[in-house]
């Protein structure tokens, strides 16, 4: 193996096997193929185990990295991906959209001298192969697995990753967990916003929680937090504690001229008729999806380049997306932005739009332009981008996605008094527990940190779910 002075492994990270572009933006498969044993175990290899591993302190959940790539080193993959499940609940939707080079692998010792271990696609190997061997039974029966102890009685509302997290790590603890969901279906953004092409739901969402139900955990759908039921009537039914992850799923939009004609969209809306909805299956589904020919989306993120690459796979002519800063400033994860690329996606970088045109029958034609540059750096060091004189035009398009954001759905929180909120009106919690201002309710993800990402999810709900357990088990 080649290696630095200091014995770093300089050996490139193995690559992902991938479907080719032209090819995939013709369906709504798996772009990522995933590791073979062969690539798994080579890429683990790379591995230095360090003995004060950074990439773990890189990792919200506190996953024992080097732990679970020895074992994978070695070709076990039972024992890597026991090792993830101690501190992850959903290690094969974590490998597979977390921005990694910005956690564990942008901590990685081997990323300053060459390519970190590719954490993420190992996570991925190990959850995806386990789960094919259907062990999860051989997971859950195993003996140290505790009885669920009725009386220790957990809900959660929302089921995105925060509550599945705190759902995992309780019911492994012998708690009882519920987990109650507005929605007919069960994951969050996991299911109604991130696509089939990221994040297949039948083979990795569903089974994910297939294996949670296995540990006992309870699914209740079609059940509004503050409509249905509210917070103190759990209390009355026995919950001893109570953990909010209703996430942060109402849409920002521009308050730009125009966002009413017919063909302008919220990127939430669009994305949940097609993912939710099955919309891409029209008319086997009954959901209809806006199908456009010149697409144009706004934003910078994960949720613009996913409905960029959706568009283009309904069978889009052109695809753009508009953004105020440059490629560099855009927050998307990076793989997701060279997938949109190599795709086709065209990005109309230093632009921000003023107002949208259309026809007589109010339908979309055009999206009017600011040019913008980059300013002076400001306090952050973040340079700011302002308007450049004169410098407007038009683009044709028929059909506009707007993703710059969500802010939080105010059902539950103005249905729940006592609870206080932060000033930009998500739930204000202790930082250390997620503990809110009504005692025994407790709060993670979106809900309180404004739109993030999964695994800050994940580990908001895993600080949540530990007080819980310390109050309400206290070590004997
Ligand atoms: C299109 C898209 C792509 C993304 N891509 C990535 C990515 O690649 N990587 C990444 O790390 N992050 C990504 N994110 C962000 C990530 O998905 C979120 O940060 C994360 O899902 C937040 O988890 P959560 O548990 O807080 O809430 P959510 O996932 O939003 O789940 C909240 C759940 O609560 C339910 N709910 C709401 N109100 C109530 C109520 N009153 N009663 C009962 N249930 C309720 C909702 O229906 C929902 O199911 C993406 C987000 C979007 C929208
Ligand atoms: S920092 Fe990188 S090389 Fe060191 S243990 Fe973690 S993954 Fe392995």
């Amino acid at each position: 193996m080649n290696s630095d002075k200091k014995g770093r492994s300089l050996q490139p990270r193995v690559p992902m096997p991938c479907q080719p572009a032209h090819e995939r933006v013709g369906n709504f498969h798996e772009v990522a193929l995933g590791y073979s044993r062969e690539d798994a175990m080579r890429e683990a290899s790379r591995c230095l185990q360090c003995k004060k591993p950074k990439c773990v302190k890189g990792c919200p959940v506190e996953v024992q990295i080097p732990q679970f790539i020895a074992a994978l080193a070695k070709g076990d993959v039972e024992s890597a991906y026991r090792t993830l499940r101690e501190t992850n609940s959903l290690p094969a939707v974590c490998g597979r959209v977390c921005p990694q080079e910005n956690q564990c692998e942008g901590a990685c010792i081997l990323g300053a001298k060459g390519q970190p271990v590719a954490i993420g696609r190992l996570e991925r190997y190990a959850a995806d192969t386990y789960m094919a061997l259907d062990a999860c039974d051989q997971l859950t029966g195993r003996p140290e697995c505790p009885l669920i102890d009725p009386d220790l009685k957990v809900a959660c509302i929302g089921s995105g990753p925060a509550s599945l997290t705190v759902a995992g790590y309780l019911s492994s603890r012998g708690f009882k967990v519920t987990v109650y969901e507005a929605l007919h279906e069960l994951g969050g953004v996991l299911v109604y916003g991130i696509p089939e092409f990221r994040l297949p739901k039948s083979d990795i969402v569903e089974k994910e929680i297939a294996a949670l139900r296995q540990q006992e955990v309870e699914f209740v759908t079609n059940w509004v937090g503050g409509r249905t039921f509210s917070i103190d009537d759990l209390f009355a039914e026995g919950y001893k504690a109570v953990f909010i992850g209703v996430g942060a799923g109402l849409p920002r939009f521009l308050d730009i001229p125009g966002e009413n004609l017919v063909g302008v969209f919220s990127a939430n809306e669009y994305l949940t008729r097609v993912n939710l909805g099955r919309a891409y299956g029209f008319p086997d589904y009954d959901t209809p999806v806006y199908r456009g020919r010149e697409v144009t989306v706004f934003g910078g993120g994960n949720v613009a380049m996913d409905a960029a690459r959706t568009a283009l796979r309904l069978g889009a002519e052109s695809v753009r997306i508009v953004y105020r800063r440059t490629r560099d400033e855009m927050p998307a994860r990076l793989e997701e932005l060279e997938h949109a690329e190599e795709e086709g996606v065209r990005l109309e970088l230093l632009a921000a739009p003023l107002g949208f045109k259309g026809d007589a029958d109010g339908r979309l034609t055009a999206v009017t332009l600011q040019r913008m540059e980059l300013g002076e750096p400001d306090a952050s060091g973040r340079r700011s981008p302002r308007p450049v004189e004169g410098a407007v035009y038009d683009l044709p398009t028929d059909l506009a996605v707007i993703a710059v954001g969500t802010r939080p759905n105010p059902i539950l929180l103005e249905a729940t008094p006592g609870l206080t909120l932060d000033r930009r009106g998500y739930i204000a919690v202790d930082e250390a527990t997620g503990m809110t201002s009504i005692p025994g309710v407790y709060a993670g993800g979106d809900i309180v940190t404004g739109a993030a990402t999964v695994i800050l999810a994940m580990g908001a709900g895993r600080r949540a779910a530990k007080d819980i357990e310390a109050r309400l088990r206290p070590a004997t």
